[in-house]
């Protein structure tokens, strides 16, 4: 579908008033200084002190379910999980 004209939508609004146009074009430096913060790094990741897994830092052991050596989450197999993936 074609949109029609601004000047058919609103008559008294100047062409440029649909959308913010910049004046000047956006200088090499100004947009790589802007995005010399967009890099993404990747997760650090640690060796389980329990399983020996790798895992993210500061986070619960997905495997054994862990945290400083402390027992948070009880890891359950999920091909034995009732009503999980492979449950009848
Ligand atoms: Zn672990």
């Amino acid at each position: 579908m074609v949109d029609p004209p601004l000047a058919v939508i609103a008559p008294s609004l100047p062409l440029h008033a649909a959308m913010a146009v910049p004046k000047k074009r956006t200088s090499k430096q100004r947009r790589n200084t802007r995005r010399a913060h967009d890099a993404v790094t990747p997760p650090t990741l640690i060796d389980c002190k329990r399983c020996h897994d790798v895992h993210r830092q500061h986070r619960v052991c997905p495997t054994c379910g862990t945290y400083a050596g402390r027992e948070i989450l009880e890891v359950v197999d999920p091909a034995e999980a009732v009503g999980g993936p492979l449950a009848p």
